[in-house]
C-alpha cells in the first residue's frame, strides 16, 4: 500500500508508474485546498497516462484520492512526499497519528534537513522503528500534459543519490530495492552516506541562490527585462568565484566536523567543481574555472532565470525576476539556511554564504539572518537546526545520530 502525497507533476508520474505495478495499491493525499476533489474527478477509468522518454509509456490508476488523512494513511507501507519542500512539515504533522511503525517514509526530492523535520515532527522513537529516505533530486524532469489524465517525462536521470536511514537494526538493501521498483529501471538509485552529507551537498542550495545573486547584484530588479536572461550562460566571473567561495565554506565545515567527529562519514560531500565534472562529464567543454564550466556546459544551454511576464504601457511583454520561484522559496529556507545553521553551531564563519542569504532574503521579503545569527522572524519556516531548538553541535550530532 503506497501513499503518495501531493498533486502536481511528480505525483502524476508516480501515480501512473506505481499504480501500474502488480500487487500495489496507490492512494493519493492532497492537503492543498480543493485539489483532491479536482484530481479525483479528472482521472479517467483507465488511469493516468505517462509518456516517457525511455519509451515505456504506462497507465496507472490510484484507488483513492483524498484530502482526509484518516481515509488513506492508516496501513500504508510506503509514504512518498513528492511536493515542494516547504509543505513537508504540514504533511508530516497531518500524518503523524495515522502512520504505522515500520513505515518507509521519504521525500522526492528531500532538500536539506528532511530528517531533522521528520524527527522533530514524528519523534525519535517513531523514526527509529521506521525507514526514512530522501532522494537528492526528482528522478525525472516532468510536466502535466492534461491535469489528472496525462503527464510527460521529458528526461529520466541516469543516476541519483538516495539517502536511507533504515529502522534500527535494519539494512538499507530492501529499501533501496523497493524504491528502485517504484521509480522503474532508471534512474539507478545510488546510496549516499547519510542525511548530514546530503544536506550539506544539496547542490541546488548553492547553485540557484548564488547564481541569482551574482546576476542581479548590481541590477535594478524593479525594471522589467525585454527577455528572460540566461541563467547559467549569463553568469560572470564574479559569480563563478562566489560559487567557489561558498563551496569552500561548506568544505571548511566538513573539515571541522570530521576533526571533531572522526567516525563521521561525509565522503559524498564534494566541492561544486567536482560535482559539476562528475555530473556532466563531457558535456562541459572548458573545466578551467567554475565560470567557464557554467558557460560551456551543454546541459545548461538556453536555460533562463525564472521570470514573471508583465504587460507594459507600450503593449510589449516584458519580464520581472520571480523571487517566489523554488530557487528562492525552497533553496534558501530548506537549503542554504540549513547549511548556514549547521556552520553556526560548528563555529565556522561563512561570510560568502551570508552575502548570498542576506541578498536573497531581502528579495523574498523574509528575515532569517540578523546581525550574523540565524534568529530572524522567519526562521520557523526553515529547516535550520535552530528552528528545531538545537543550540550546540554535540547535541545536534547526537540527537540526529549522525555519527552512527
Ligand atoms: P508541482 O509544482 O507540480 O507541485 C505542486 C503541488 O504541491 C501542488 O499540486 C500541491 O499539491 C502542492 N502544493 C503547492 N503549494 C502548496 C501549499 N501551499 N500547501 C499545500 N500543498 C501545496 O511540483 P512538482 O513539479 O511535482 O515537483 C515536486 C518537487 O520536485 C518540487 O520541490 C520541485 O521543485 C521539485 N522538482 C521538480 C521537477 C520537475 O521537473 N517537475 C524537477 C526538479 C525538481
Amino acid at each position: 500500500k503506497v501513499l503518495l502525497c501531493g498533486g502536481g507533476n511528480a505525483i502524476h508520474v508516480l501515480a501512473s508508474y506505481v499504480s501500474a505495478l502488480p500487487d500495489t495499491e496507490v492512494c493519493i493525499l492532497s492537503l492543498f485546498p480543493g485539489e483532491a476533489e479536482r484530481l479525483r474527478k479528472a482521472i479517467p477509468e483507465k488511469g493516468i497516462k505517462c509518456d516517457n522518454d525511455l519509451g515505456d509509456d504506462v497507465y496507472g490508476e490510484p484507488v483513492i484520492v483524498s484530502d482526509d488523512v484518516e481515509e488513506v494513511a492508516p496501513g500504508a507501507d510506503v509514504v512518498i512526499l513528492a511536493l515542494p519542500s516547504f509543505t513537508h512539515e504540514t504533511y508530516l504533522k497531518a500524518l503523524k497519528y495515522c502512520l504505522k511503525p515500520g513505515v518507509t517514509l521519504g521525500a522526492m526530492p528531500g532538500e536539506g534537513g528532511f530528517d531533522l523535520c521528520a524527527r522533530h515532527v514524528l519523534g525519535d522513537d517513531f523514526v527509529s522503528v521506521s525507514n526514512l529516505f530522501a532522494l537528492e533530486t526528482l528522478p525525472w524532469a516532468c510536466r502535466i500534459l492534461e491535469y489528472g489524465k496525462a503527464v510527460e517525462v521529458l528526461g529520466t536521470k541516469n543516476e541519483i543519490d538516495v539517502v536511507i536511514t533504515p529502522k534500527r537494526g535494519g539494512s538499507i538493501e530492501p529499501i533501496l530495492g523497493l524504491l528502485q521498483k517504484l521509480v522503474g529501471r532508471l534512474p539507478l538509485m545510488v546510496p549516499a552516506c547519510n542525511f548530514l552529507a546530503v544536506t550539506l551537498m544539496n547542490i541546488n542550495s548553492v547553485w540557484h541562490p548564488t547564481i541569482s545573486y551574482g546576476f542581479y547584484r548590481d541590477k535594478d530588479v524593479t525594471k522589467p527585462f525585454d527577455e528572460p536572461p540566461l541563467f547559467y550562460q549569463g553568469a560572470d566571473e564574479f559569480t563563478g568565484d562566489k560559487l567557489a567561495k561558498v563551496s569552500d565554506e561548506v568544505l571548511e565545515l566538513k573539515r571541522v566536523l570530521l576533526e571533531k567527529y572522526p567516525g563521521l562519514d561525509l565522503s559524498s560531500l564534494h566541492h561544486v567543481r567536482e560535482w559539476m565534472s562528475r555530473s556532466y562529464r563531457d558535456d562541459v567543454q572548458d573545466k578551467s574555472s567554475i565560470y567557464k564550466m557554467l558557460l560551456t556546459n551543454k546541459g545548461y544551454r538556453g536555460l533562463t532565470h525564472p521570470m514573471v511576464p508583465v504587460d507594459t504601457p507600450e503593449g510589449k511583454m516584458k519580464y520581472l525576476p520571480n523571487f517566489k520561484y523554488r530557487y528562492f522559496a525552497e533553496d534558501i529556507p530548506m537549503g542554504l539556511v540549513v547549511t548556514r545553521g549547521i556552520a553556526e553551531l560548528a563555529g565556522v564563519p561563512t561570510p560568502h554564504m551570508d552575502d548570498v542569504i542576506l541578498w536573497c532574503q531581502e528579495r523574498m521579503g523574509k528575515e532569517y539572518l540578523v546581525d550574523g545569527k540565524l534568529c530572524g522572524k522567519d526562521l520557523q519556516s526553515t529547516r535550520a537546526p535552530q528552528h528545531f531548538g538545537f543550540k550546540d553541535l554535540d547535541t545536534f550530532m547526537k540527537v540526529n545520530r549522525y555519527g552512527e
